[in-house]
């Protein structure tokens, strides 16, 4: 079971434990796991000098110290030096701490001091048992990101024994001088231990070279692990399926309309990747409503005129069902044989649409994810369409990939992905963007209207709907629970029936079983339901053009990508379409931020980017689900010029300096293990957990307590 001892000093398997579950398992994590902050502890301020608002130090001998129950219970410490007199509140604290404030006993506190109602206090400073000899620190103390029983004391120790070492620079001087960064030794040494001169506002912002220089480091490995993964996925081979303009042709004729310049490109570069002999790994990304379908349609035909077979995969069953009732008929009229697969088929259903696929007897198979991974396989799977990749988590990926040989891969994205995100996290993929919406598309007209002025938004409803056109009403999201939601969704429907008795009114949200939803959406499709209330679960890919106004309760709850998604339902046929945003005042600041964004913006690029800024790759990528590594110095808008340098140097290290990229992957690989399991490329190198923290959820820590809040 022992391999060789992972740190290079004693190391009890308590605090290895709680170091690794900061990610650190060797002295290299040691060195890189930087401080969130730093404290000045290298003065004491003489309590008569204090003033409020200022951070400071004072050495203090303890008065008294008693716990008042008014306005609530509370450790109150009154102490004293020769000049002045200053309380101490702690509002959480433990029986042991009254009786560690002994009178007479002398300590350290650093805080903040306010103006109390008695005079001067500090709250919840840090303390610490000191005479006035104890000796002061020389340099700023470090404040680390820690975890439940690590303190900071322990950390520093461990870190200061792992700076022991000389930390061996990956790169060479000359490139660094030619990216003009520091070397890492100093620029590490600088941010664990800075010199007292150190200008603490630069290293706070980050912008700081040394920062800089970890930033570049932690994108450089990123690109280094993702660019190796294509270079390995370009190593392995497949069965190429070259174009042969039978079905495809014969598709693209019998569509109603003709591709859009940008469906053409993107189709041309995804046939291209299908003739190779290895995998594809391409991400089609464009906004709603551009048309990914058909392109997707075709990549299954070409697998399909090859003797091969496709899946297509959504993450939910309305939208797998969406697909296969859209794109079956079609397909089916050129003799393509449609197997679909879901959740409330029958069992002996199921089962023969699986030996239908096992078989070969069925070229093109539709289905939720989950279903695909269930169970049977294929006979000669092809091509897999992923709708919604980012939904997926890479494991679900792999499964369906274990089934017989590797099969090349389309992963649609409604949501797009901003260039850094792209560049970054996504660049072991080739990305088709389709940037254009077909012609003939009336734009949606977005309002923003208060919950006070309801009535005229039924009474809009109810105009549209005897007009012979259709709505949906939006139903608030209750992120808490799924309980409550639903709830509010009956709620809903029930108050908007009772409100509109003239509409004929439907339902559907997550809970309702498989086939009774699919119920609903064909009875607003077949336009026997005119006002669909829904909770969010319509937010992808539904598509009834019909459907040309939308309400959606509580807006300012949603997030911008789900705003987008939503209003995305809506402008899909000839008439005018309307969203209207009904919001609750006060709105959040935040809220606030987003509401202007949706009323402002239509492209959906320019809506993710600002998503981007407010939220941080982490909650855009859904990193929970996806298990993708989070970038810990770098920031995606912050650092766009380091970006494009690490992915050029990554370019160059592989292509020359082989032994220069290894070096510096394994510096880094063990806190960014995961990057070599993604997007579903097997990886060579062992993985570790997720990281614990990025650089969003740090600095929100940062202002918070030391101790690291996930
Ligand atoms: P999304 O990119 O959001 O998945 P869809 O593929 O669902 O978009 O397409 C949206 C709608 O646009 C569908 O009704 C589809 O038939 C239609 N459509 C797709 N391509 C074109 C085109 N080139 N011209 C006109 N309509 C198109
Ligand atoms: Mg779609």
């Amino acid at each position: 079971m022992k391999t060789a001892p992972p740190f290079s000093f004693p190391v009890s398997p308590a605090l290895a434990t709680k170091l690794a579950k900061l990610g650190i398992v060797r002295d290299a994590d040691l060195v890189l796991h930087l401080p969130l902050r730093w404290e000045d502890d290298t003065r004491i301020t003489p309590i008569r000098d204090l003033l409020p608002g200022q951070a400071a130090q004072v050495q203090a001998t303890v008065r008294e110290a008693h716990v008042a129950y008014r306005p609530r219970r509370m450790l109150t410490v009154t102490v004293e030096d020769s000049g002045g007199v200053l309380g101490i509140r702690f509002l959480n604290f433990y029986p042991s701490h009254l009786k560690l404030f002994q009178p007479g006993v002398s300590f350290r506190f650093s805080g903040e001091v306010r103006g109390g109602f008695l005079g001067l206090e500090m709250v919840h400073p840090r303390f610490a048992r000191a005479d006035d000899d104890t000796p002061l620190p020389t340099q700023l103390t470090p404040v680390y990101p820690t975890t439940a029983g690590l303190g900071q004391a322990t950390l520093r120790k461990a870190v200061e024994r792992a700076l022991t070492a000389p930390i061996v620079d990956t790169l060479p001087a000359d490139w660094l001088a030619e990216l003009g960064l520091p070397e890492l030794e100093t620029s590490l040494r600088l941010l664990h231990q800075p010199p007292l001169d150190c200008a603490l506002g630069e290293l706070e912002s980050r912008r700081h070279p040394a920062w800089q220089r970890l930033a570049f480091d932690e994108l450089l490995a990123q690109q280094l692990s993702l660019a190796t993964a294509r270079r390995q996925r370009t190593s392995r081979s497949t069965r190429p399926l070259p174009a042969r303009r039978q079905l495809t042709a014969a598709f693209t004729h019998a569509l109603p309309f003709s591709l859009t310049a940008a469906q053409t490109r993107a189709w041309r570069e995804i046939s291209a990747d299908l003739a190779q002999p290895h995998p594809m790994r391409r991400l089609l990304q464009g906004d709603v409503g551009s048309g990914k379908t058909v392109v997707a349609a075709l990549a299954c035909l070409q697998a399909i005129e090859n003797g091969f077979q496709a899946a297509v995969m959504a993450p939910t069953e309305i939208l797998a069902e969406q697909h296969y009732r859209k794109l079956a008929p079609p397909l089916s009229a050129l003799g393509v044989r449609c197997a679909w697969i879901s959740g409330s088929q029958k069992k002996s259903e199921r089962a023969a649409a699986w030996q239908a696929i096992a078989a070969g007897d069925a070229d093109l198979a539709f289905g939720t994810h989950a279903l695909f991974q269930e169970a049977g396989s294929f006979q000669r799977l092809g091509v897999a369409v992923v709708d919604e990749q980012h939904r997926f988590g890479v494991g679900q990926r792999l499964a369906l990939m274990q089934k017989g040989a590797e099969p090349h891969q389309l992963m649609m994205s409604a949501t797009p992905i901003p260039r850094t995100l792209a560049m970054s996290f996504f660049a072991d993929l080739d990305v088709s963007t389709i940037d254009e919406l077909p012609p003939g598309r009336s734009p949606v007209v977005t309002k923003l209207v208060s919950a006070a002025r309801r009535d005229d938004v039924l009474a809009r409803v109810t105009d549209a709907c005897l007009a012979g056109g259709q709505a949906y009403w939006v139903c608030p999201l209750i992120e808490e629970s799924e309980k409550l939601q639903l709830q509010t969704a009956q709620d809903t429907y029930t108050t908007l029936a009772e409100q509109l008795p003239d509409l004929r009114i439907g339902l559907v949200h997550g809970r309702l079983k498989p086939d009774e939803k699919q119920a609903v959406m064909a009875a607003f499709l077949a336009h026997e339901v005119d006002l669909l209330v829904a909770t969010t679960v319509i937010e992808v890919g539904v598509d009834v053009p019909n459907a040309a106004l939308m309400v959606i309760e509580h807006a300012e709850r949603m997030g911008l990508a789900q705003l987008h998604q939503l209003r995305g339902r809506v402008g899909r046929g000839s008439r005018e379409s309307v969203c209207v945003l009904l919001y609750e005042s006060p709105l959040s600041e935040l809220a606030r931020v987003r509401l202007k964004v949706i009323f402002e913006l239509t492209d959906g690029f320019e809506i993710a980017r600002r998503d981007l800024l407010l939220r941080g790759p982490g909650e855009l990528l859904g990193h929970r689900q996806s298990g993708l590594p989070m970038l810990r110095f770098a920031d995606l808008e912050r650092d766009v010029a380091l970006l494009e340098a690490a992915r050029d140097l990554a370019q160059r290290c592989l292509a020359g300096h082989p032994d220069i990229a290894a070096r510096h992957m394994e510096r880094w690989i063990g806190i960014m293990p995961t990057f070599h399991m993604m997007n579903g490329s097997p990886c060579s190198i062992p993985g570790r957990a997720g990281l614990p923290t990025h650089s969003r959820s740090r600095a929100r820590c940062a202002a918070g307590s030391a101790t690291m809040v996930r």
